[in-house]
Parts: structure tokens; sequence; C-alpha cells
């Protein structure tokens, strides 16, 4: 608290602006929103969203409620960070995010803050997160994690320890773990899948050709796959995901060649959404994949031998996840 002649004044502090460094809570810098601010960076471009890209307002009691026991446990959630359009809806169901909100990766697509927090971790977590999912009365939780590269084993045995904590207070409470790649170690992987959880994801995130420059030069198209495929190789049981954004510039040819790939590994469940550029510093979004585009790729993933491939504009990969075996495209219309 700065003071003026001993008189305490207080100092406003303006609020962090996107691609701007600040010190988090814990004492390390970031960058917020995950991308630098750049010359480079190019303004939205005008022109409205096609009508088909419009998210129902978050708001409601169940929503609020969750916010609120989300602030109380300290627990960060993706959505918020991501700027997810899904947050109204979603979290009338259950996301959490765990390993705290900085991510030590900067993918050109991701507004999640961008920094080291140098091998710090809340030891509450598992207990929070476990009393969150009772408090919630969730049948299913989506556990997401940013990228943890500053920890030895990038976070696998915290990721474990939040997985046995819910299992233990909600055993029948089925888990999916939206985990990073671990840098392709699979005894990291197996830590994970072998915690109890029903559904093993690692996003691949788009087609091989575009990994680079859309994710960030740590993480590869072959080393999420050897990720999914240990886990399914390792426990077959555990059903594998994975999550594709579209609109980066990506072909249809290269979309299906991405489905084979994928199915070449054993990959169970998939997911495509419209990508949607956070801030005028991440990779502008370079078309507008259609409603009818969405469900012929569902189409063609279903033949393929996918369990279910939940496809559309609004699709993220949490969004009704507790829905995905009900072979309706999750009740999206058009199905
Ligand atoms: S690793 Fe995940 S959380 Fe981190 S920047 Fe990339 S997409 Fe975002």
């Amino acid at each position: 608290m700065a003071d003026l002649k001993g008189i305490p004044i207080e100092v406003e502090r303006r609020p962090v602006q996107s691609g701007e460094k600040f010190v988090t809570p814990q004492g390390f810098t970031a960058i917020r929103d995950g991308i630098k601010r750049s010359h480079s960076s190019m303004p939205f471009a005008p022109g409205t969203k096609p009508r088909w890209l419009r998210a129902p307002l978050a708001t409601g009691a169940r929503f609020e409620t969750l916010r609120q026991t989300v602030r109380e446990h300290r627990l960060s959630t993706v959505c918020e960070e991501a700027h997810c359009p899904n947050i109204g809806e979603c979290w009338n169901a259950g996301t959490a995010t765990l390993l705290g909100s900085v991510c030590t990766r900067a993918c050109r697509f991701c507004a999640v803050d961008t920094g080291n927090p140098r091998g710090w971790l809340d030891a509450d977590e598992p207990a929070n997160a476990a009393r969150t999912v009772s408090l919630m009365g969730l049948g299913y939780v989506v556990l997401t994690s940013v990228d943890r590269d500053d920890l030895p084993d990038g976070g696998a045995a915290h990721l474990a320890a939040c997985v046995r904590a819910i299992k233990v207070a909600n055993p029948k409470t089925a888990v999916e773990a939206l985990t990073p790649d671990f840098q392709g170690v699979l005894r990291d992987v197996e830590t994970v899948v072998d915690s109890g959880i029903e559904v093993f994801a690692q996003n691949v995130e788009t087609v091989e050709r575009l990994t680079h420059p859309v994710r960030d030069p740590r993480a590869g198209y072959r080393q999420t796959l050897n990720v999914l495929e240990h886990s399914k190789r390792h426990r077959p049981a555990v059903l594998t995901k994975t999550s594709l954004m579209l609109g980066l510039g990506e072909t249809t040819d290269e979309l299906l060649q991405t489905m084979d790939d994928l199915r070449a590994i054993g990959c169970d469940l998939l997911t495509l959404g419209q990508y949607l550029r956070p801030t005028a510093n991440h990779l502008p979004v370079e078309r507008y994949v259609t409603p009818e585009q969405f469900l012929e790729l569902r189409g063609a993933a279903l033949q393929r031998g996918f369990l279910e491939c939940v496809s559309g504009p609004m699709v993220r990969s949490s969004y009704r996840a507790e829905r995905a075996l009900a072979g309706n495209n999750c009740g999206i219309p058009g199905a």
C-alpha cells in the first residue's frame, strides 16, 4: 500500500490488458491471454460472425452457484480463461481446470495465460476438487488442465491424486481427464490412465500440416497420437478422445486423413468445433464452417468407426461430454 506523507493511499491498478505481462498471486510473471501483443497483431476484421455462432448468455442460478463454488474452492476453469462460448450451458454440467490457471505453453489459438509457475502447485486442489464435485452433485466431470512443463512429471501425479480424491468422495461420478501431452513421456500418461478415469483425452487440435503454427512448439501431431495410442494399449477399457478446431486453413482431405490416423491408433471419440479467435493477438479465423459441413464430417467419422463424433460450430472438447455416448451428436440439431 503506497502512502503520501504517511497517509495510506489506494493506487488504482488498471486491469492487465491482453498480451501484457503481469505478476500472479503466486508471485511469478505471466502473459495475459497467453500471446504477447505484437506489431503484427491484426485487429479483428469487421464483419459479423455467422448466425449459427450465437451462444446463450452465461447466466442462471446454477451458473452463479458454480462460479461461487469454484471461487471458494480456489479452482480455475479453462472455460473462463479460454473465453469459451458455451460457458453458460456447460456450467450446468461440470468442468474444472487443474494445475492452476497459467500454462507453460503458448498455443496461438488459446487465451489461457502463459508463464512459468516454477513448480508451484496447490496442495489442497485434490480435496477442493472432490468437495466441489460433491457439492455440485455431479455425475460426470471433465477435468481439464494446463500444460506444466515446469514439473518433472508434467503434473501427472497431481492430476491422478485429484481423480482419486474425486472417486473416493464420489464413487458414482464418471471422470474424463483432458490432459497435457506430458512431452510424450508414456509413464506419466500411465499415471493418469491408471487413476480411475473413464475417458482419457488429449487434443490434436488441428491437422498435421498446421500443427505448427497453431500449437506450441513443444506440442506435436505424432506426439499426441502416441500418447492416445499408449493410453488405449495400456488400459483398453478407458475410452480415448481427441478434439479438432476447424477454420484454421485445413482442407477436407486433411480432416479425413486425420480421422484415419486417429482410428489407426484406436481413438474412440472425436469432437469437431469452429475455431473462434479469442483476441487480436491470436490466429485469425480462415473460414466459418457451416452446420451442414459439420454434420457431413460427423458422418465421415462414424463411417470410420468412431464411437461418436460430436460435431458442430459451438462444440468444444468438453461440450455435453456426459452425453457423448448417447449416439445423437449430443442432441445438436440436424443429427
Ligand atoms: S497447452 Fe493447452 S492450455 Fe496451454 S496454451 Fe496450449 S491449448 Fe492452451
